[in-house]
């Protein structure tokens, strides 16, 4: 496969795997694979699903470095009852979450080049992820988090792993600026979803549903934090398109949190780009970014494909998230019930024709953030050990 990393601002194509952004003008890169150089050699056959099922369109040479991820179910739910609603839950993966795909990728990328070390700010399953996969492919993990603004279940992960976590006195935006300056000057590999590759991993998503449902959704929900995986996902449609392996691309659907929604402004104002958020704040720590450095690649994901952009409270993201846990049997962490959140929401605006297709993707899973579960769901009642007492209380 050819391919080479093109910027989405100048156009410059630069075939050094090494950058992060564009030398010329600063602005991010996409890996631009020559499709006609592409021997497809799998089949939409709806089995074997994984990332590496698709490894003629990752660009990729060397062996992967991989935990099996990728394959995550697609549930037929009861969410709307004029349409037909999937979730497809990326919580199942490896360590939880759909970063996974994009650092089988990444990962695999630093070992390619060389490196010894990768690194990454991270609301949480960014840090995860890599700790794992460092601690495959043997290199060293170093993690910048916004100190107390992280599930537990994701600080665990990461320190489990055996990365070096390091908490910032400060939020995410600050924590991903401090990193991509600390990993220049220590040579890291920065594994931030800036990362090319990660999204090249992370666009299998895409595929797979194509895969497993045999056909495109009309539209694809998720949740928006740094907006990597609304533009990973589109890429993996419009390459398909451009490949005639499909002939329409869905309608890509961006959901942010009130409190954290510089995407969601700028689509409503019509922008091609945003304006920062200084203090970002919402239970769905995952999507809690004011400043999403692939902004500019998710408002093109979703003007191209016709799609939107909403935002949600956060009580209707914990109402959703209790909608899937009580009512699917779907359990997710907070940021990935946004998705379902921003479903409801467009039935609320019409948004939803009869009979159509909608994927929700759930991001994470619900063990991500037991602290949360505690705090809306309540502590289990205690009572003395007799069957008395306990039917009492049933
Ligand atoms: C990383 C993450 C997101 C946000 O994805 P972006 O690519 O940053 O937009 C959403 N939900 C969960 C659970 C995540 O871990
Ligand atoms: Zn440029």
């Amino acid at each position: 496969m050819e391919y080479a990393l093109r910027c989405i601002d100048c156009g410059k194509k630069f075939e050094k795997d090494e950058l992060h952004t564009c030398p010329s003008c600063g602005g991010l890169l996409e890996v631009k694979i020559e499709l006609e150089s592409v021997r497809v050699d799998f089949k939409f056959d709806g089995i074997n699903l994984r990332v590496w099922k698709y490894a003629s369109l990752l660009p990729i040479k060397s062996k992967p470095v991989s935990l099996n991820e990728g394959g995550t179910p697609l549930f037929k739910t009861e969410l709307v009852s004029s349409s037909r609603v999937y979730v497809k839950h990326e919580g199942m993966n490896p360590s939880g979450s759909f970063k996974d795909r994009g650092m089988t990728v990444g990962v695999t990328k630093a070992i390619e080049l060389g490196k010894k070390a990768v690194a990454c700010a991270s609301t949480g399953n960014t840090s995860a992820s890599m700790a794992m996969y460092a601690a495959k492919a043997g290199l060293k993990a170093y993690v910048l988090l916004p100190a107390g603004k992280v599930a537990l279940g994701k600080v665990a992960q990461a320190l489990m792993h055996g990365a070096k976590v390091i908490g910032i006195k400060s939020n995410f935006d600050v924590a991903l600026e401090l990193v991509r300056r600390i990993s220049e000057e220590e040579n890291f590999y920065l594994l931030n979803s800036v990362n090319p590759f990660r999204l090249e991993g992370q666009k299998t998503i895409a595929f797979e549903i194509v895969d497993e449902l045999g056909y495109v959704p009309d539209k694809v929900i998720l949740p928006v934090g740094n907006a990597g995986n609304i533009s990973a996902i589109f890429k993996g449609f419009r390459e398909l398109k451009e490949l005639e392996l499909i002939d329409t691309i869905p309608r890509m659907v961006g959901v942010q949190a009130e409190g954290a929604s510089p995407v969601y402004r700028a689509f409503r104002e019509g922008k091609t780009d945003i304006t920062p958020e200084e203090n970002p704040e919402t239970v769905a720590t995952a999507i809690r970014i004011g400043n999403p450095v692939n902004a500019k690649k998710a408002l093109n994901a979703i003007y191209e494909s016709d799609g939107l952009s909403v935002s949600v409270s956060d009580d209707e993201i914990i109402e959703a998230q209790k909608l899937l846990a009580s009512k699917e049997g779907i359990g997710v962490e907070p940021a990935s019930a946004a998705s379902v959140a921003g479903l409801k929401k467009l039935e609320e605006m019409g948004e939803i024709q009869d009979n159509e297709t909608i994927v929700c993707i759930t991001t994470g899973h619900l063990l991500k953030d037991p602290e949360t579960v505690v705090r809306v769901c309540g502590e289990p009642v205690e009572v003395e050990a007799n069957l008395e007492s306990i039917r009492k209380v049933l």
